[in-house]
């Protein structure tokens, strides 16, 4: 099928994406009415003038406001020839399910849109742009980001890479054709990535399928607009992409009916699918103007039950036990029933198996109980204090985990953000403690709508006991599992991440000093890890979750609450009015990480205080506050927002040789990257040296009444980043320091970017950087810099930071 339409085109207008990044810049800021885009600089990746782009990105959740300035899921922008604003790259309109939101309703479907109806099957590999910049470079990009990682595993941009380049080859084409062949069309070409060496997805991929599989070309406009099915198919036949099939179909009756009855069966040209996506076009309202638009169909219950269903009836007939962990009770009577007729009609084990009489089989059923499906799971919601999408309260959160992973990190910053309860095990002491958790869990639902059981349920019989508990008495409340999933070939990576972030507790301060004291720590995390049991859904005690959301360890904490929220919001989409923004998000990891300090020695072993019976809160609020008092100025900081700095510094590292960079690899791989960046102005240690100006932020800070408190604002122009094999800092000036009278004591002033571990201490970069000062790093002196370019400028937080 040749393209043979007419192909869409339109050419980018400077005002309109002058007014779109007005209004996305504008959205970087912290408003708590509005939407909020988080902004993210990128070198492009073999760009001969080194051009840098831009990705925007929002909260998953924002999609569903009405007001945002794009509805672009992946987009980058850059500057054209001229230095103009220009969209670089531009993903699909973001789309919902059916049902998920007004427009996806199917009665408003079959008002609002026009055919033909193009669907495909939903993918699952990852995806990934790719268009042309002007110096005739490609630019590839994954969602949000592009070029290689800071890290050692490959990026899904530069594995997309590796498949142009390869493709590219196949048909005698380079890389410039194809930057210059998009440019021209003012295009971005959107493909899958599915190739199970990288990564491996639901679906299996061969060696002999696998590539990229291109199934779109947008214009990049603001607004969206898309080539249709057959004109993909021509580019991806030109170009050496993998095609992408579509069905078409002209009539929106005809595609529900074919959903529907794809849904009956789960199987779509005999293989197991998770649903499709349908391109059409659709107005906004009576009489608007059409343009294009995509929705998507997910198979749901009671479909999910009969898929359930017919693995089971398989498994019978197999001789395997059936597994199922959901809709128990019917499925039981199911299988009754399925195993009577299949000892009854010989003939009907081996039709089953080749897919025949399997609808039969369930509606003989249904009618015998004279049931309905979709009465079956209206029944077990009304059981259970109603549908998921009704549930507004009620619901624990069980950690499976170990130390260290962030457990408590994720529980403080939900608390902050929503103001859930919050019950530490650590601070129930004493005999029963495990019904006394428990207990103390129930209370808090009293009058919060979530509860986090602080716990790390590494071991299944804790799981177990906590399931049961509950359960049984309380069948109303949702138990979803938060598994911070330790693979085995993983261990050794969490086993690093875990440690260095408990031992880092005590880096700058006395917590934990002693060798000795580091052993114990390291044996107490490594129990944990031996006693752990993965989490396995198919089985007791683990099938009593409701829900189960997967969590990383080794990625950064805040990168975990992101998806805690998100999937909590899908799951139970009443959960909460207010989806917090990014900032709030960023804030609320601080706040966990900076201000909330839970007392390690509840984990050494000294139990400590033994009158902890009381309310948690309480306990809570007694910690974070009673030090208070008592703590004495460490040092003045000048706090940075992490992720500008980290941006610059990836720019900065994108240009060099990754032998070059192989250090802040590391410190990213193995996070020794510090929790919070800063300069500090001066520190305790050097009060007697400058005792007036000590005596001067001691006061503004002690007038400023708390720690929370900022004292003003500082900009910070990053310089240099110097490093040697042990610690990595960034040589910085503080601009019109003058201002605010803002001074620092230190030689160079400076951020101490990371440690090579726990026993390098961050104020080693002081004796770095004289070094440095004097040999300007000399070749034998093991100490490298690279130069920040473009006078990269950060506005910062003035604040003092109480010893611990
Ligand atoms: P838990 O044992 O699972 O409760 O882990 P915590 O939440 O107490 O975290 C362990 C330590 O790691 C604490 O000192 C945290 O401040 C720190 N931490 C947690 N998340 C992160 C993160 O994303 N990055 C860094 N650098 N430190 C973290
Ligand atoms: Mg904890």
């Amino acid at each position: 099928m040749a393209g043979t339409g007419k192909i869409p085109y339109a050419s980018q207008d400077v005002q309109e994406v002058q007014t779109l990044l007005r209004n996305l810049e504008g959205s970087t800021k912290k408003d708590k009415k509005s939407f909020s885009c988080k902004r993210t600089t990128f070198a492009a990746h073999g760009s001969p003038s080194n051009l840098t782009v831009n990705s925007w990105r929002f909260q998953d959740w924002d999609y569903k406001r009405d007001d945002l300035p794009t509805y672009a899921r992946g987009i980058f922008t850059g500057k054209n020839e001229k230095g103009q604003p220009e969209i670089a790259i531009r993903g699909y309109d973001k789309f919902f399910n059916t049902g998920e939101v007004n427009a996806t309703k199917w009665k408003s479907i079959e008002a609002n849109t026009l055919g033909p109806y193009e669907l495909s099957l939903k993918e699952n590999g990852c995806i990934i742009f790719i268009s042309g910049l002007h110096d005739d470079s490609l630019l590839v990009c994954s969602k949000h980001s592009t070029g290689p990682r800071g890290d050692a595993d490959i990026s899904h941009a530069m594995a997309g890479e590796r498949w142009v380049d390869k493709q590219l080859k196949a048909i005698g084409k380079n890389r410039q054709d194809l930057a210059r062949e998009l440019r021209k069309r003012n295009a971005t070409a959107v493909a899958e990535l599915c190739d199970d060496d990288f990564e491996e997805h639901i679906l299996a991929y061969g060696k002999d399928v696998a590539g990229l599989y291109l199934h779109g070309i947008n214009i990049n406009l603001p607004e969206f607009m898309t080539y249709p099915g057959d004109q993909v198919q021509a580019f991806a036949a030109e170009w050496g992409f993998r095609r992408t099939d579509f069905l078409v179909i002209e009539d929106i009756k005809e595609v529900k009916t074919f959903l529907e009855g794809v849904a009956e069966t789960g199987s779509y040209n005999g293989r197991d699918v998770e649903g499709f996506v349908i391109r059409c076009k659709a107005r906004e309202k009576t009489g608007s103007h059409y343009s294009d638009w995509f929705f998507k169909y997910k198979f749901e219950e009671p479909y999910l039950m009969y898929r359930q269903w017919r693995e089971c009836t398989k498994s019978l007939i197999a001789g395997k036990p059936p597994r199922f962990k959901k809709h128990i009770k019917i499925t039981e009577e199911y299988l009754l029933y399925a195993r009577k007729r299949l000892a009854e009609h010989r003939g009907l084990a081996k039709d089953y198996q080749a897919n025949h009489g399997i609808i039969q089989l369930r509606d003989d059923f249904l009618k015998e109980k004279n049931l309905k499906g979709s009465d079956i799971i209206r029944q077990e919601y009304a059981a259970i204090g109603g549908a998921p999408q009704d549930v507004s309260n009620n619901i624990i959160l069980v950690p499976i985990a170990t130390i260290g992973c962030g457990k408590t990190t994720i529980a403080v910053a939900l608390q902050q953000l929503f103001g859930w309860g919050l019950v530490q095990n650590d601070n129930i002491m004493g005999k029963g403690r495990p019904p006394r958790f428990t207990k103390a869990v129930l209370d808090e639902l009293e009058d919060k709508p979530v509860c986090f059981a602080d716990r790390n349920n590494a071991g299944k019989h804790e799981r177990k006991q906590i399931l049961d508990d509950i359960r049984i008495p309380r069948p109303e409340i949702r138990l979803v599992a938060l598994n911070w999933v330790h693979s085995h070939e993983g261990l050794d990576k969490i086993r690093q991440v875990t440690q260095n972030r408990v031992l880092a507790r005590g880096d700058n301060h006395q917590t934990i000093q002693a060798a000795t004291d580091k052993k114990k720590v390291i044996g107490i995390m490594e129990g944990f890890i031996n006693r752990y049991e993965p989490f396995n859904p198919w089985s007791s005690p683990d099938d009593g979750f409701d829900n189960v959301i997967d969590l990383d360890p080794t990625q950064e904490s805040r990168a975990n609450l992101e998806t805690v929220i998100a999937q909590l919001h899908n799951l139970y989409p009443k959960l909460f009015n207010d989806m917090p923004t990014s900032e709030d998000l960023d804030d609320a990891i601080s706040f966990a990480l900076s201000e909330y300090r839970p007392g390690l020695r509840h984990e050494i072993g000294d139990r400590g205080p033994k009158n902890n019976r009381g309310n948690q809160k309480q306990q809570q609020e007694n910690r974070a506050q009673a030090p208070k008092k008592k703590r004495p100025l460490e040092y003045m900081s000048v706090t940075l927002p992490k992720n500008d700095v980290l941006n610059a510094m990836g720019i900065a590292f994108a240009s060099v040789s990754s032998e070059k960079a192989k250090f802040w690899r590391e410190l990213q791989q193995f996070n020794r990257v510090q929790p919070e960046l800063h300069v500090t102005l001066i520190h305790r240690a050097s009060s007697a040296a400058y005792p007036d100006l000590w005596r001067r932020y001691s006061e503004m800070h002690a007038e400023a009444g708390s720690a929370e408190n900022k004292l003003g604002d500082c900009k910070v122009l990053l310089e240099r980043i110097v490093w040697d094999g042990r610690i990595m800092a960034i040589v910085v000036r503080l601009v019109d320091g003058g201002a605010g009278g803002w001074e620092s004591v230190n030689k160079v002033s400076h951020i101490t970017v990371g440690t090579r571990g726990p026993e390098v201490k961050p104020k080693e970069s002081n004796d770095l950087l004289e070094k440095w000062l004097e040999g300007g790093g000399g070749d034998d002196s093991g100490i490298e810099e690279i130069a920040i370019e473009g006078r990269q400028i950060i506005q910062g937080t003035v604040k003092g930071v109480l010893s611990r």
